[in-house]
């Protein structure tokens, strides 16, 4: 049995040293909320699968080369011969503000479709995450979404399930229209503190309120992320805070999806709630100390890491 399978598009990543119109070095990677997630669970243990489709292209085949030489499962990943593998385009301007320019649409990764999900259940899993990033990419996606929500439910796999609001995929009326929808047939519902409103059905009032009406309407677990100010984890046993850890910041982009993989880890490990929400805000700090999406998250022996002292070198 696969602990964790995730469903969503993996693009190539490009970062540019400087301001894109003067030209200059670009450093190559890949990127994908989903599959970010899944490399953090394989660098701590777990077996995770990730579906998704690339093109037939040198840039689908680092794709999938990525993904295998982290431990990622590809087994169910589709090549399509006639879309291209999507782009994303990485520009820093002023400080830690990050620009990010996607090309993908009409790509491979936008096609996934329900017959993809049913390859990827061909090895049950424990649990199922998805992003509110594959919905809004198309009918065809969002098909492929409601599929894996349909067989986890089928097959007893627990969801999870981060908002992961894309304003230049969606709007925010169109995705809390079908998010709603969504949020009340998952176990676990991540979102950062400005989007949680996007998956609640009281949308307005207060944060408790809003998590107490997702509660209500049958998840078991809510975690709100809050950047540098840490995160919270809300059950019907309460609330429990973390405050973030202190690391020098290279590039937030990812954490949101490292934090992800910790809380999942600790989750699938059975963990107290409060060691749960502790790997969680961990995994997010290692994230921040590297560039790139997915890069400085940590393997199981890095994990305590962050309990040095500052500045010590470890020998
Ligand atoms: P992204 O969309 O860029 O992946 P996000 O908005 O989904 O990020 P954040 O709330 O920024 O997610 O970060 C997730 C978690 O990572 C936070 O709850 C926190 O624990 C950790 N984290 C984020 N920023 C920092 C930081 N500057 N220092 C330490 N930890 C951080």
């Amino acid at each position: 049995m696969t602990d964790v399978l995730t469903i969503g598009e993996t693009m190539a990543s490009m970062r540019a040293s400087g301001p894109l119109r003067l030209g200059g070095p670009m450093s190559l990677s890949v990127a994908g909320a989903e599959s970010n997630v899944a490399i953090g669970l394989a660098r701590l243990g777990h077996t995770v699968s990730w579906v998704g489709v690339v093109g037939a292209d040198e840039l689908g085949a680092l794709v999938l080369r990525t993904l295998r030489a982290e431990g990622v499962g590809i087994d169910s990943a589709r090549v399509d011969p006639d879309r291209p593998t999507g782009v994303m385009v990485v520009e820093r301007r002023v400080d830690d503000l990050t620009r990010v320019i996607y090309h993908r649409s009409g790509s491979a990764g936008s096609t996934v479709s329900p017959d993809d999900v049913a390859a990827g259940f061909r090895e049950p899993p424990s649990w199922v995450h998805l992003t509110g990033i594959t919905p809004a990419l198309g009918d065809q996606a969002r098909a492929a979404v409601d599929a894996a929500v349909a067989e986890a439910r089928r097959g007893g796999a627990r969801v999870c399930l981060d908002v992961n609001f894309r304003g230049r995929l969606w709007s925010p009326a169109s995705a809390a229209a079908y998010l709603r929808g969504l949020a009340s047939q998952v176990d676990l519902l991540v979102a950062s503190d400005d989007e949680l409103h996007l998956a609640t059905p009281e949308a307005g009032g207060s944060e408790e309120a809003m998590v107490s009406s997702l509660l209500a309407a049958g998840v078991a677990e809510v975690a709100v992320k809050r950047g540098a100010r840490g995160a919270s984890l809300y059950s019907e046993a309460g609330r429990i805070d973390c405050p973030a850890r202190t690391v020098r910041v290279a590039d937030t982009v990812g954490a949101g999806d490292a934090f992800v993989s910790g809380l999942l880890s600790a989750t699938i490990e059975r963990r107290p709630t409060a060691a749960r929400l502790e790997r969680a805000v961990a995994c997010g700090a290692f994230a921040v100390a590297v560039a790139g999406d997915w890069e400085g998250l940590p393997t199981r022996a890095e994990l305590a890491l962050l309990d040095l002292e500052s500045g010590a070198a470890q020998r």
